[in-house]
């Protein structure tokens, strides 16, 4: 058989099970209103939290650090790619995280994809065996699969089922890793327990914090701040592409961890070191994460998740017989789960119908069954946009029920 028509029976067999993806085009820049496809959207989906990505002061900071800088960087880090931007946004995380982890430091990554593969890759050699939570990000799961440690995974947010397995392991060294926030269902993992599983049986925590940082804490330093956690055997990723409003990722650790991770991590050392204008921007997004912009942002953020979870949780008692439900989402993300493939994608379709775009995931990305909308909202969402989002869902829950 030629690869073409392989490819095209294994496409039949995905439009068939309503997995079809396709992509859209925007036309605007990510905001609450954006246009996608040439027509305006109000957007519940986007990983902006704060809203920075459109923030003036950030655009300003770019074209800023391009004059300065110019375009890429030219080389990977170790080479000549590693610049005085790049530097101080390394600096100012290691700061910012030193009360969590004594003797951090920090190291810079294009994304956090590969910020995941490189830590958990580099540490995860012949040696370790990797703890992995269920629900981990694909990126983790991927970089686990590349490593050469053992793999055991423990189901979502068991502390007790992990403490099991970690009596059990006689590997040298243990690494427990998990997302802080899970991106599909919005609820936190058990870091207090985690780390203190990593204490008792000397293991270390990897805590990929994509979803927490900028937007947890009281200065929106994310997850190890909310939980007020504070160990050496904590090891933080977190990204910038979301919260942050721009792009990269990094890792903050031990001093002797991103020491290491600068001689080991191959996806580090042979790729180029991403655009210092970039870098130059992200130190006017830490000042806005950090400032009275970061605050007001945060606190519109907590009421807004109120407004939708109760709207949501009366949604649901109106309409039983559609089976909807909510997961423990204490975050920007606030999934709603509707069950099946093509029932969440008839809905996602009436509200963008009604001018609203909150995408459908299904399986694989969560397990059969289990497909939801997920909504995210943006610290840059008003009490009017939320619930504009609540009267489009009833609209829809209503000609659900007639339906069915
Ligand atoms: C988005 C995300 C990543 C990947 O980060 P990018 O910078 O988008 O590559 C990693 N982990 C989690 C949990 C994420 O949600």
């Amino acid at each position: 058989m030629s690869l073409l028509e392989h490819l095209n029976a294994k496409l039949d067999a995905i439009s068939a099970q309503s997995l079809k993806r396709s992509l859209r085009r925007a036309d605007t820049g990510t905001a609450p209103r954006q246009t996608i496809n040439g027509r305006e959207l109000l957007m519940f989906c986007s990983n902006d939290y704060l809203g920075l990505a459109a923030e003036p002061a950030i655009a300003e900071a770019l074209a800023e650090g391009a004059r300065r800088w110019g375009g890429g960087s030219g080389a990977s880090p170790l080479v000549s790619g590693h610049s005085a931007a790049h530097e101080a946004v390394a600096d100012t995380l290691a700061a910012w995280f030193a009360p969590h982890i004594p003797q951090a430091r920090a190291i810079g990554f294009c994304t956090g994809y590969m910020a995941n593969l490189a830590v958990v890759t580099a540490l995860g050699d012949e040696h370790t065996e990797i703890f992995s939570e269920q629900l981990n990000h694909a990126s983790l799961i991927d970089a686990a699969r590349l490593a050469r440690a053992r793999i055991t995974r423990y189901a979502h947010a068991d502390v007790t089922g992990l403490r099991t397995l970690l009596a059990a392991s006689t590997a040298k060294i243990k690494l427990i890793v998990t997302d802080a926030v899970f991106s599909m269902d919005g609820d936190l993992a058990p870091l207090p327990g985690l780390l203190a599983l990593a204490e008792e049986f000397d293991a270390w925590l990897i805590v990929d914090d994509a979803h927490g940082f900028g937007v947890l804490g009281e200065k929106g330093r994310g997850s190890l701040e909310h939980l007020g956690l504070s160990s050496e055997r904590l090891i933080l990723v977190g990204t910038l592409g979301k919260a942050a409003g721009l792009a990269g990722a990094f890792v903050a650790a031990h001093a002797t961890i991103v020491d290491y991770l600068l001689q080991a991590a191959r996806n580090f050392i042979f790729s180029t070191a991403s655009p210092p204008a970039v870098e130059h921007a992200l130190l006017t997004s830490f000042a806005l994460i950090d400032g009275p912009v970061g605050a007001a942002r945060r606190a519109n953020l907590v009421a807004r998740q109120a407004q939708l979870r109760n709207g949501l949780m009366a949604l649901i008692n109106r309409h039983p017989h559609l089976g909807w439900a909510l997961t423990d989402a204490a975050t920007p993300i606030q999934p709603l789960i509707v069950g099946g493939n093509a029932e969440v994608m008839a809905l996602a379709a009436a509200l963008e119908h009604a001018g609203l775009r909150v995408p459908g995931i299904r399986p694989p990305t969560v397990a059969a069954g289990t497909a939801r909308l997920r909504i995210t909202l943006c610290g840059t969402h008003t009490e009017a946009d939320v619930d504009a989002l609540l009267i489009a869902l009833e609209r829809a829950a209503a000609s659900q029920e007639r339906a069915a």
